[in-house]
C-alpha cells in the first residue's frame, strides 16, 4: 500500500499506532474497570465490521504500522476472526504488526486462528493467579479458562504479555509470585496503575497503588536491570536478572509518558479519542458513512492531528473524588 501524507500532530509527533476497539462489551466485571451493571452501547451504534475495515485501511494508508485490537473483550464480538484475517492480509503491506488485547477467557478457541492469520504476539490481562481473588477481582469465576487461553496462545507460537493492574489490599502481596510465574513461562510481564476512568461501584483511591512502591519491594528481591527498550508506548522496562524476563511498569499517575505518544483511539462506535486521558474527539463514523468516505475520513484526519493534547492530566488523590473522566476505560478501548 502507498502512504500517503502521515499523520503527524501540532507537536511533531508521528501517529503510527491505532488501538481499535471493536466492541464496548465485556464478560468479565472487573471492579475498577465498570460496575457490575454496566450500561453498555446499543448495538446499533457500533461500526460494522466492514466499517471497521474501511477505517483502518484508511489509517494504513496514513502511515498507521501497528493496530491493535481491544474493547471490552475483543473475543466476544462475533465476526471478530473475520477482521483479524481481513486486517492480518496487510500486514507486510503497510502494516507491520496487528495484536491484540484481551482477559483470555476466549483465547483457547481462538488462539490457533489468530497465529494463523499473521499475529504473532498478543496483551492478556490477568491480575491475580489465585482463583478465589480472581472471582471477586473481576465477579467471574474464569480463572481456569484464562490460563488455558494462555496455555493455548504459548502452544500456538504466539508470544504472551500479562498486563497486571497493580492494586493496592487485592493483589499487591502476590505481585512478586505473579511476576516469578509469568517469567518462568515465558512471558513478560507489565504492572499498571489504576487510573480514574469511569465510576465503578467502589473508590478506586482504595486500591490505588503508586508503583514506585511496588518496584522498591521488587528490588529487594531481585536485580532489577534497566533495559532501554520503548514500545512506542508509556512502558518503562527492566530485566530481572534472578528470573531472566522482562518486567515494565506503566505510571500515568507518579510519572508522565506523553512526548512520544504515537497513537490514537477509536471506541467501537467510531469516535476517534486523540488522548486516553482527555476529551477531545473526532467522529469516523458519520465520515466513514458519508457519501464521499475517502474525503470525509481524510477532512477528519486533519482535525483529530490539531486536537490531540500535549499530555493527559489524570489525578486520583483524593478518597471519593469524581473520576478525572467519565469514559470507562471499556469504552475508548483498553
Ligand atoms: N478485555 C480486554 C482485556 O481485559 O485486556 C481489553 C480491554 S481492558 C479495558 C484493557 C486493560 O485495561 C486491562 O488490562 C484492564 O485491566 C485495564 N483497565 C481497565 N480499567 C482500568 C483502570 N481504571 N485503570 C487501569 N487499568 C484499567
Amino acid at each position: 500500500m502507498t502512504v500517503q501524507a502521515p499523520l503527524i500532530d501540532r507537536f511533531a509527533r508521528a501517529i503510527t499506532y491505532l488501538r481499535l476497539s471493536v466492541t464496548d462489551r465485556c464478560d468479565l466485571r472487573c471492579t475498577y474497570c465498570m460496575p457490575e451493571r454496566m450500561t453498555f452501547l446499543p448495538r446499533a451504534e457500533v461500526l460494522t465490521l466492514e466499517e471497521l475495515h474501511k477505517i483502518a485501511l484508511a489509517f494504513i494508508a496514513r502511515g498507521v504500522r501497528k493496530i491493535r485490537l481491544t474493547g471490552g473483550e475483543p473475543l466476544v464480538r462475533r465476526d471478530m476472526l473475520q477482521l483479524v484475517q481481513a486486517l492480518g492480509r496487510q500486514l507486510g503491506d503497510g502494516l507491520d504488526e496487528l495484536t491484540l488485547t484481551t482477559n483470555g477467557t476466549h483465547l483457547a478457541q481462538f488462539a490457533d486462528d489468530l497465529a494463523a492469520a499473521g499475529v504473532r504476539r498478543v496483551n492478556v490481562s490477568l491480575d491475580t493467579l489465585d482463583r478465589a481473588t480472581f472471582a471477586s477481582l473481576t465477579r467471574r469465576d474464569q480463572l481456569p479458562q484464562v490460563l488455558e487461553g494462555i496455555a493455548a496462545a504459548k502452544a500456538a507460537g504466539l508470544k504472551v504479555k500479562l498486563n497486571t493492574v497493580a492494586l493496592k489490599g487485592l493483589n499487591e502481596a502476590e505481585i512478586p509470585e505473579l511476576v516469578a510465574w509469568a517469567h518462568s513461562q515465558g512471558h513478560s510481564v507489565t504492572l499498571i496503575e489504576v487510573m480514574p476512568l469511569g465510576e465503578v461501584d467502589g473508590d478506586r483511591f482504595d486500591h490505588y497503588l503508586p508503583l514506585d512502591a511496588v518496584r522498591r519491594d521488587l528490588e529487594s528481591r531481585w536485580t532489577l536491570v534497566p533495559n532501554a527498550e520503548r514500545s512506542g508506548g508509556p512502558a518503562r522496562y527492566v530485566d530481572v536478572a534472578e528470573t531472566g524476563g522482562r518486567l515494565g511498569f506503566i505510571t500515568p499517575l507518579t510519572g508522565n509518558f506523553c512526548e512520544g505518544c504515537n497513537r490514537v483511539r477509536l471506541t467501537a462506535t467510531g469516535q476517534l479519542f486523540m488522548c486516553l486521558g482527555g476529551e477531545a474527539q473526532v467522529d469516523l463514523r458519520a465520515a466513514v458513512r458519508s457519501d464521499d468516505p475517502q474525503a470525509a475520513l481524510d477532512a477528519a484526519f486533519a482535525r483529530a492531528m490539531g486536537e490531540k493534547p500535549e499530555r493527559h492530566n489524570f489525578v486520583i488523590d483524593r478518597a471519593g473524588a469524581a473520576p478525572a473522566l467519565a469514559r470507562h476505560m471499556s469504552t475508548t478501548g483498553g
